[in-house]
């Protein structure tokens, strides 16, 4: 009998953007002649820059040619996009980071999903609320966090994100050994300091805990005083894992590429406390499970870091940047209070009432759709998440229709 992984059973049913999709079509079935603008979208929606097109059609062309064609790539990612990342991501920006500390991959999500498999089974997990569900999904799926009672799962740590706390959380009461951290925020937009960033690696230190910082929107951070790596905090190499992709900095949601770092004194303990590198474990486990990201594919990731593709991929950036200031300037003046909209596309709308309701007034009186924070976590209640991923049309044409609310 084929029996199977019972933690499934336990995952809450992913109904977030189910019910958004149903709760549209229901309205637009209902009232044909209206235009629903979408502000609730967690994907980019600009065409990706020439430089970048033409080194991926490049790519393409060197997999026709006999004397160019690749087979296998290393599973890490090419040398030519592990050097340019440790560069321009890294060193540049005072961040002591080695190619060989890089590893390519497909994705974000895969990689801060994937990455629990080198941990124990029974190790202790913070987790902020509200969050992306990937970690706490993932984390379900591996039988980490016991049964969900009344929207919580049992053994896992929240912690609370709210606006008294700035959207940073403060440090778990209880012990733990593994702990999510996501700036710029999705969903609350919310910006961490370094002097805040550096709390939280002295604790996972002193705690011999791992963090795991989750870097998806750092290319939304202008604000130069504010860190975009926790690489750049003194001591977090030692004890922090970061993730990045580009598809929110590059426009590569479609297109796939993504990075994951992990220095070498990175280190984990077995349960007679002797260390091992979490860098040698990743290795193993990415050159098994893992055969590489396509070449043209890393060919297209490279451009990103041409010059022409630096000033392409910025521009595109700006663009959202500043669509994500005129829903927060807008909201704000309407009277809500908001967080986020800057160093990041997406705002944190505190709409003083359930978010249900707030997201079907948006809906129904101003053909707006934005996403419930409820969606997020149990701290969503009571908030939307605009996003600032889309045309500029469509924000300003949004923010008038909320005017009239
Ligand atoms: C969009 C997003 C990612 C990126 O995931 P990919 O798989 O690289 O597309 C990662 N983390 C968060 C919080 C995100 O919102």
């Amino acid at each position: 009998m084929i029996r199977i992984n019972e933690n499934y059973l336990k995952l809450k049913s992913s109904y977030l953007f189910s019910e958004i999709a149903k709760r549209v079509s229901e309205y637009q079935k209902a009232n044909p002649g209206e235009s629903v603008i979408r502000m609730g979208i967690g994907d980019v929606t600009q065409p990706l820059p020439s430089a970048i097109i033409e080194a991926f059609h490049k790519g393409v062309d060197e997999m026709a040619d006999l004397s160019t064609f690749k087979g296998y790539g290393p599973e890490q990612g090419y040398d030519f996009l592990r050097e340019k990342v440790a560069e321009f991501d890294y060193r540049q920006r005072g961040a002591k980071v080695d190619a060989d500390e890089v590893f390519i991959s497909d994705g974000a999500k895969c990689d801060t999903g994937n990455i629990q498999e080198i941990f124990a089974g029974d190790i202790s997990i913070a987790i902020p609320d509200p969050v992306y569900p990937v970690y706490v999904d993932t984390n379900v799926m591996a039988g980490r966090t016991g049964e969900n009672v009344g929207g919580r799962y049992q053994k896992l740590v929240y912690m609370e994100c709210t606006a008294d706390n700035g959207f940073v959380p403060e440090f778990p009461k209880e012990k733990v050994d593994l702990i999510y951290l996501c700036y710029p925020n999705n969903p609350t937009g919310a910006t961490i300091t370094k002097e805040q960033l550096k709390r939280w690696v002295d604790y996972a230190r002193e705690n011999r805990a791992l963090i795991l910082y989750d870097a998806a929107y750092e290319a939304f951070v202008r604000d130069k005083t504010l860190p975009r790596s926790i690489f750049e905090i003194d001591g977090a190499r030692e004890v922090a894992i970061e993730f990045r992709s580009y598809s929110k900095t590059a426009g590569f949601t479609g297109t796939r590429c993504a990075f994951t770092v992990i220095p070498k004194e990175c280190m984990g303990y077995d349960s007679a406390g002797n260390r091992h590198s979490l860098h040698a474990m990743w290795n193993r486990r990415h050159t098994t499970k893992f055969n590489g990201v396509s070449y043209p594919v890393q060919k297209a990731t490279e451009a990103v870091y041409s010059a022409e593709g630096q000033k392409q991929v910025n521009a595109i950036v700006d663009g959202y940047l500043e669509n994500a200031r005129i829903v927060r300037e807008k909201m704000t003046s309407y009277g809500y209070q908001c967080t986020g909209g800057e160093n990041s596309p997406y705002i944190w709308v505190n709409t003083m009432r359930d978010s249900w309701e707030f997201f079907d007034m948006l809906l129904t009186r101003c053909q707006v759709v934005c996403t419930p924070g409820e969606g997020f976590g149990k701290c969503g209640e009571g908030y939307i998440r605009i996003s600032a991923f889309n045309s500029r049309d469509n924000v300003i044409n949004a923010m008038e229709r909320i005017a009239k609310l």
